[in-house]
């Protein structure tokens, strides 16, 4: 016998009676998105190198050390992505999106990301995002629409427990100054692990993104970004956080929030679950004001965040039930002659709009009638051939037991009149 594959390590698949979970994660990301006023965008799964390097940051971890880099047949540097911003704003300037309507426009979108990350719960290689990301305002307003509306998604979905962290990270006013002032701290500080210690003179503001104790510990006492942010920057993170209030979005100030990727400017948040051990994160975003100019664009503020799908369904086990959609009408036939005939009417209960599916393997009638039992159908078609002879056939409502024999010619419509 041929030996059983498995799919590859940190990768998984979503089968029936997970994937119903999984649609109603998206038709409710759909429905609130849609509302206001979201329009999506599909990007594709791989770009150009370039395009993540440019945004994400050489010092970066997911540079570093978790992009799916190949060359293709044509020697090109590829990269299967490994989150989403850095594709719509290459897509936005490709498009002249901003031109286009007025601003600011609001994208959404959701699909597979790829990082080579060490796997474990709720660390996948392959996982799901959805995300928006709105271009064109840098008003402190869209900052609190943008994580208002990342909280109804949760507590539309039922998660409980959830903290939002929140910080802001300045402005290319008045990051420089912070910046030296952090390696001037860094200059004598010890503990630093040996990744740290590169970075401390290339990207020391990534050190805070380090997850090892002793870096964490170091940068305790080291100035922070919020405590040195120019006028503009300081009345901008007041407004956030003073609309989100009045909003009754809770949310607290982590002065260490930097969050993984270079482009951020001024707010940025994330959103961390008590119930899911270390990988914690649900979700985060933030603003990337500067980073539509460096793909070649004009001066574009913008923001965005992404969730993880994994994470949110792992949050709420099973307090979230997708609907597992019970068929219609199950045919059953009595005689398997009759299998063609069982077929024309299925044809014809689909395309009045019913549900409905048939044996194809030959099954006693008793087994039949389990596989309806097992695809919870609402009722069930019992071809006999004399009947049919006589242009009959029996309709069980499944959920009552009544039985009622209806013309083969009226057949669509009994189903409707039986399903109210
Ligand atoms: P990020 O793009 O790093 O800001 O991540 C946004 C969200 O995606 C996180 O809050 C997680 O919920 C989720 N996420 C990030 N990396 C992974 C991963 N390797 N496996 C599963 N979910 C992830």
């Amino acid at each position: 016998m041929a030996d059983i594959m498995k799919a590859p390590r940190g990768t998984r698949d979503i089968l029936p009676g997970e994937s119903e979970r999984w649609e109603l994660l998206n038709n409710v990301a759909q429905e609130i998105f849609g509302r206001y006023g979201y329009s999506r965008i599909v990007t594709p799964t791989f770009e150009l190198t370039d395009v993540f390097q440019r945004a994400i940051g050489q010092e970066s971890e997911i540079v570093q050390k978790q992009m799916y880099t190949f060359q293709d047949k044509g020697g090109r540097s590829l990269t299967l992505r490994p989150e989403g911003t850095a594709s719509v704003v290459r897509a936005y300037v490709e498009h002249n999106l901003g031109a286009s309507g007025p601003l600011p426009v609001k994208l959404y979108y959701g699909g597979q990301m790829f990082r080579y990350e060490r796997p474990q719960a709720g660390r996948y290689r392959e996982f799901w995002q959805l995300g928006v990301e709105v271009l064109g305002s840098d008003d402190p307003t869209l900052d609190a629409e943008v994580i208002s509306m990342l909280n109804e998604f949760y507590e539309t979905l039922g998660l409980k427990g959830l903290v939002t962290l929140i910080n802001s990270m300045g402005c290319p006013e008045c990051r420089p100054a912070y910046i030296k002032l952090l390696s001037d701290f860094l200059d004598s500080a010890e503990g630093l692990c040996p990744e740290c210690e590169g970075r401390r003179k290339t990207n020391p503001l990534r050190i805070f993104d380090c997850k090892q104790p002793g870096c964490h510990e170091t940068l305790k006492d080291a100035p922070k970004i919020s405590d040195n942010l120019c006028e503009s920057c300081e009345r901008h993170f007041g407004s956030v956080k003073e609309l989100l209030a009045d909003a009754g979005v809770q949310t607290e100030h982590d002065e260490m929030l930097v969050r993984g990727f270079d482009y951020y400017q001024r707010t940025t948040f994330e959103v961390q679950s008590g119930n899911l051990g270390a990988q914690n994160a649900i979700g985060g975003g933030g603003r990337y004001d500067g980073l539509v100019e460096q793909y070649g664009g004009p001066p574009t503020p913008a923001i965005g965040f992404a969730v993880g799908c994994e994470r949110i369904l792992l949050a709420l086990g099973d307090n979230i039930k997708g609907e597992v959609a019970g068929l219609d009408v199950f045919i059953v036939v009595i005689d398997h002659t009759m299998r063609k005939d069982a077929f024309r009417i299925a044809r014809t209960l689909r395309a009045a709009g019913i549900s409905c599916d048939m044996d194809f393997t030959g099954r006693s009638v008793k087994s039949q009638m389990k596989q309806a039992n097992k695809r919870a159908a609402k009722s069930v078609l019992f071809l006999g051939p004399d009947e049919f002879e006589q242009g009959k056939i029996k309709l069980r409502n499944m959920e009552s037991g009544d039985e009622t024999e209806v013309s083969t010619d009226s057949l669509a419509g009994a189903v409707k009149g039986m399903l109210v």
